[in-house]
């Protein structure tokens, strides 16, 4: 049986690259030689079994593999394609959600790097209808980074319904805030409003063409949107912070949407008449359908989108895990599975 090492998630709460076997591929497989695959957050909470215990499972939901073998009876991908290894790794494909453009709610859902075996592995088994192809002209690590943080945003974007020309307010411009930011900007012509409490973070907001940039620790967020835009007409808010969220809340006008991104353990603050004589709308978005990641990737392969990356060595698994505990990493991280 052919071996593949991987990274894996381990009952003490680290990650440890193990050899591990590849089963043979049933019908409707493909098997990846897998090239990269990016380090996200949720691998994180995965690892140190903020979700449950999953030790054993093999971990990542940003891979790019390049396909070697696909079951006979494939016809989605073919041999020599580069495909996708995403946190929606596949879906019942019958059940309402499913057939209705909302498959990644899917009450049966399969998540790569923790229901089943994920990307962070110099092989990796797909289901070849779920894995979407990457476009020629779209680098690997970017690709890597469009998969998780790059859908989840032009999604939470899609998800805002708004026409170009209007205002839209992105709280926390980290790993997903500055992809949210380019997808914004370039993707829906959209005005930006930057929110962060970091200037480091609103600089390089202002470099991508953010037109207000806003430190909640200086200023009153809710007070310099309305005064200067009237109110954005929706908020996507990835940052980690209950604050954020009441923030987004208070900074949109009447008939506003708020979208959900990030997930601060905690609850918001939501006044009913503000819900009610406003019509507000409140919306959570969850990565994105295979339709929405190959537009993600289109974007990118037109370089209207360029995610920032570093490669690294899968040795450095848990030094990567320690900084972004430490919140020192700056765009993704992206294990280099080839070596
Ligand atoms: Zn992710
Ligand atoms: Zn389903």
């Amino acid at each position: 049986m052919q071996k593949t090492r991987a990274i894996v998630a381990t009952s003490d709460r680290t990650a440890e690259v193990q050899e591990k076997e590849l089963r043979p591929l049933k019908p409707g497989e493909a098997l990846l030689k897998m090239i990269c695959c990016g380090v996200c957050h949720t691998d994180l909470h995965v690892k140190n079994a903020d979700f449950g215990d999953v030790s054993g499972i093999v971990l990542g939901h940003e891979g790019i593999g390049e396909v070697v073998e696909i079951a006979e009876d494939v016809t989605s991908l073919k041999v020599g394609d580069r495909a996708s290894v995403a946190w929606f790794f596949e879906g019942c494909g019958h059940c309402e959600y499913c057939t209705t453009g909302r498959e990644t709610l899917c009450r049966e859902v399969k998540n790569s790097g923790y229901t089943v075996d994920g990307g962070m592995s110099e092989y990796c088994i797909v289901t070849a209808d779920y894995s979407v192809r990457v476009p020629e002209k779209l680098g690997s690590p970017e690709a890597s980074s469009i998969t998780c943080a790059g859908v989840t945003t032009y999604k939470a974007i899609k998800e805002a319904k708004l026409l170009p020309g209007e205002w839209i307010l992105i709280s926390g411009l980290g790993g997903l805030g500055n992809l949210a930011l380019q997808y914004a900007k370039n993707v829906f012509n959209l005005k930006v409003i930057a929110v962060d409490i970091n200037d480091g973070q609103l600089d390089f907001a202002k470099k991508h063409g953010a037109d207000l940039l806003i430190n909640p620790l200086n200023e009153d967020v809710a007070k310099v949107v309305q005064e200067k835009t009237g109110g954005a007409h929706a908020a996507v808010v990835t940052a980690v912070a209950k604050s954020a969220f009441n923030q987004s809340v208070d900074a949109i006008r009447a008939g506003g949407r708020v979208v959900a991104v990030g997930l601060p353990t905690e609850s918001m603050d939501l006044s009913i008449p503000r819900l009610v004589l406003d019509g507000i709308i409140v919306v959570g978005s969850l990565v994105g359908t295979r339709q929405d990641l190959a537009e993600a990737f289109q974007a990118g392969a037109e370089g209207l989108v360029v995610p920032q990356c570093e490669v690294r060595p899968m040795e450095d698994i848990n030094d990567i895990f320690e900084e972004m505990e430490e919140g020192t990493i700056r765009g993704r991280m992206v294990i280099d599975l080839r070596s």
